[in-house]
């Protein structure tokens, strides 16, 4: 799974918890910035195969810090605390239920890559394996993410107040990660090593918070000058 677990960012910013769009893009690839993050370390192992699976080249095959079930709790645990510690003191607009979302958030993470994943998310350490292997069928998948980005884009667009020019860039953001996912998905590419395929997730996961982070400026100057 890659741009459908921005679905649920998007689905899960409203006008009553206004937790900032950026911030929500972090949560649901809280797991995989661990991951990338362990991977450089050397700490857990992946190997990059053409044709691994049709719709993927990871074989993550030692993942147990960041994509175990039981980890993917605690790290959501530890999301929701940090949201709650930070923006509690910090934020004009924190509101109660924010750590809750945040948590389940970054727990989404989990649940998508299992429709996704093949066989490799462990229960518990390095055991019990699980994945529903969507991506050995390449299509359905595809349709999947994108389904789930409409969706979550289209509640995004319903459920929070914004002028017409910024519902414009978040159209055209969701165009983008549409387009996006067809070169993941459709374009052939020589694999890369490990270490430069999570470079470049840290890479690429980052640019879209930060344009998460502009599109939810978009029209705010106007709002703050009026009389
Ligand atoms: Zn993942």
């Amino acid at each position: 799974m890659f741009v459908g677990h921005y679905s649920v960012a998007f689905a899960c910013r409203t006008e009553r918890n206004k937790i900032p769009l950026w911030f929500l893009f972090v949560a649901v690839q809280f797991l995989d910035y661990i991951w990338a993050t362990l991977v450089l370390l050397g700490i857990e192992k992946l190997r990059v195969i053409k044709g691994f699976t049709a719709g993927s080249m990871l074989d993550s095959y030692f993942h147990p810090y960041s994509h175990s079930l039981i980890t993917a709790v605690i790290w959501s645990v530890v999301a929701a605390f940090i949201y709650k510690t930070v923006c509690g003191r910090h934020s004009r607009h924190y509101n109660k239920a924010a750590p809750l979302i945040i948590g389940l958030a970054v727990f989404s993470h989990w649940i998508l890559d299992l429709i996704a994943h093949p066989r490799d998310l462990a229960i518990y350490d390095n055991r019990w394996k699980v994945g529903f292997g969507l991506w050995n069928h390449r299509d359905p998948e595809f349709a999947l993410e994108i389904a789930l980005l409409a969706g979550g884009i289209a509640l995004y667009l319903t459920r929070n107040a914004m002028p017409v020019v910024r519902e414009g860039a978040v159209i055209a953001f969701g165009i983008a990660l549409v387009i996006v996912q067809i070169g993941d998905t459709y374009v052939p590419r020589t694999p890369l090593m490990d270490k430069a395929t999570v470079t470049g997730v840290w890479v690429f996961y980052t640019l879209f918070v930060l344009i998460a982070f502009a599109v939810e400026k978009i029209g705010c100057r106007r709002k703050i000058n009026a009389p």
